[in-house]
């Protein structure tokens, strides 16, 4: 029996086939592990190195493996780049005709296939019977994040992975993400089934990206093509939520001169490959995408993110900053908001027929994301913990790092006028009807049994608007939360502890804009 494969040989083949003389980061532990059969998983931030830590231990056991990636057009990119290298790959998708499906798997059988990529609704039982058939000397879970409700993109053809333990007994198992926060990480494991795994979480921080967040102020649209503008001449990625979101300021940045593509699923497939290749190829392009666009898109000197729309959760928005960068250069991720994002986010979740426990994550997720933008602490710090590392140094170079947000209103006593309200009208009552209650104004019949408490008109010094504004301030530090157990739009204080704090004095609230300032009509 030949001896198994070492680091040494792995660091021949890193320099034979990729061309790289060291390994990155965590990717040297990573391959030892596999390389010595035991299962893994390993988070390593977007442009890590991820495939390399399956790809080295493919090439270096004996056997084909097995690679389940969620994106055909991702997929097609890995298996062509592997192929100049020289190298044995495949991906079997059902783009493919039956012929060339059927001679990569007869290459597999005989022995003369390193890689095979499959998609995980590809990996139907059909197939894995054949597979299992094989010598396979590696499975590896790609954006194996996927696999899991706690993390943002899950995916339940995914959820079938699991029995791939059975199917190929004793052959390691390896799965990778970029995005996996500690429950999602427990989750992985879990629901793959790892057996005794090797457990590698890579710092999330990327010291090239200069962060900052800004409320949704006026005209949206002419606040990115300012942003964009005095950018000018750089690649950069400005996403937005909808599509005609992102025609719109496709538009708009071409009539300010700024070229500019647009990019979404309502696109034809050819005229999304051709933008992709025209904004890979060429400089000083601007991409306003929505998420469609980024994955597997691995252009080096992106100069800067803009979030015209904020993100749907922090692991998706350190993703979408992360494709800025990535040649280590500096590179700017701007991100604006505003509370009616977070509430459509909120409301989209409660209608959606997710069960309850999946729709809590969510919820969970939308307010963790609009407390980080919304907050003035150091913005890469800020991920970093969210991601579990501890004891990390603020950055030097994010706008709350530099002092630029600006100077705050505290409004911790409307903040407990506010939640002593919810509390008094038995935390069954929306947002409207809180500030209704807030302002004296007794609607229909349903009000009048709250007009005799105590909070009943306290508030009117602050208008409609300004209510709102504490209240967004509230929903963002979570000291009040739509929906609660019964997971409906009222609004309920879901840390009992939180509140004393803030009725003490101990918590405070404060607020970008002067509450007292807005006007008093809505
Ligand atoms: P991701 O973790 O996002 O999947 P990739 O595996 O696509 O990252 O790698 C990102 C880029 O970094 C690729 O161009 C890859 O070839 C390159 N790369 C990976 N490992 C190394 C290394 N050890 N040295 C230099 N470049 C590397
Ligand atoms: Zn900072």
């Amino acid at each position: 029996m030949p001896s198994p494969p070492t680091l040494t040989d792995a660091r021949a083949l890193l320099k034979r086939v990729y061309g790289y003389d060291a390994f990155r980061g965590l990717q040297e532990n990573v391959i030892a592990d596999t390389l010595a059969g035991r299962d893994g998983l390993a988070v390593l931030p977007t442009g890590g190195g991820k495939s390399l830590c399956y790809q080295i231990p493919a090439l270096l056991r004996e056997g084909v493996s097995i690679v389940v990636s969620p994106l055909i057009a991702l997929m097609a990119d890995q298996v062509d780049a592997l192929k100049l290298a020289g190298v044995r790959a495949e991906r079997l998708d059902s783009s493919m005709d039956f012929a060339a499906r059927a001679a990569a798997l007869d290459a597999a059988a005989r022995g003369e296939m390193d890689l095979l990529y499959v998609s995980p609704e590809g990996l139907g039982n059909g197939l894995a019977d054949r597979l299992s058939r094989m010598k396979v000397s590696l499975i590896a879970v790609d954006e194996a994040h996927c696999v899991s409700q706690w993390g943002h993109d899950f995916r339940p053809d995914y959820r079938a992975l699991g029995r791939l333990k059975a199917l190929f007994k004793g052959v390691p198992r390896l799965a990778v993400t970029a995005t996996a926060d500690a429950r999602t990480r427990d989750d992985i494991l879990a629901q793959l089934d790892l057996t005794d795994p090797a457990v590698h979480v890579a710092s999330f921080d990327r010291p090239n990206l200069i962060l900052s967040a800004e409320p949704k102020e006026g005209n949206r649209t002419a606040r990115v093509v300012q942003l964009v503008k005095a950018r000018a001449g750089v690649s950069g990625i400005v996403y937005a939520a909808t599509r005609n979101a992102v025609e719109d300021l496709a538009d708009a940045l071409e009539k300010a001169g700024v070229p500019s593509l647009a990019y979404h699923a309502g696109l034809e497939a050819e005229v999304r490959a051709a933008r992709q290749r025209r904004f890979l190829l060429e400089e000083g392009l601007v991409m306003c995408a929505t998420v469609a666009f980024g994955m597997g898109v691995d252009k080096p000197d992106v100069r800067f993110v803009i979030h015209a729309d904020p993100p749907k959760t922090l692991e998706a928005y350190w993703q979408e900053v992360g494709r800025g960068g990535r040649d280590g250069e500096p590179a700017e991720g701007v991100a604006l908001f505003g509370p009616s994002d977070m509430n459509r986010s909120l409301q989209w979740t409660y209608s959606s027929d997710a069960p309850d426990e999946v729709k809590r994550v969510q919820l969970t997720k939308t307010r963790q994301l609009f407390a980080f933008l919304n907050g003035d602490e150091c913005r890469r710090a800020a991920v970093r913990r969210y991601f579990g590392e501890e004891a990390v140094e603020p950055c030097g170079v994010c706008d709350a790092c530099k002092g630029e947000l600006g100077e705050r209103y505290d409004v911790t006593r409307y903040a407990q006028m506010a939640v002593s309200a919810v509390l008094r009208c038995g935390q069954r009552i929306g947002r409207g009807r809180l500030v209704q209650h807030l302002l004296g104004e007794a609607k229909d019949g349903f009000d009048t049994d709250l007009s005799s408490l105590s909070t009943f008109g306290i508030g009117k010094e602050l208008s409609r608007q300004g209510w709102n504004r504490v209240f967004d301030a509230l929903l963002y530090e979570d000291l009040v939360a739509e929906g609660g157990e019964a997971m409906r739009p009222v609004l309920v204080v879901p840390d009992a502890e939180a509140a004393k704090a803030l009725f003490r004095g101990e918590r405070t609230v404060s607020l970008k804009q002067d509450p007292a300032a807005a006007r008093r009509k809505t």
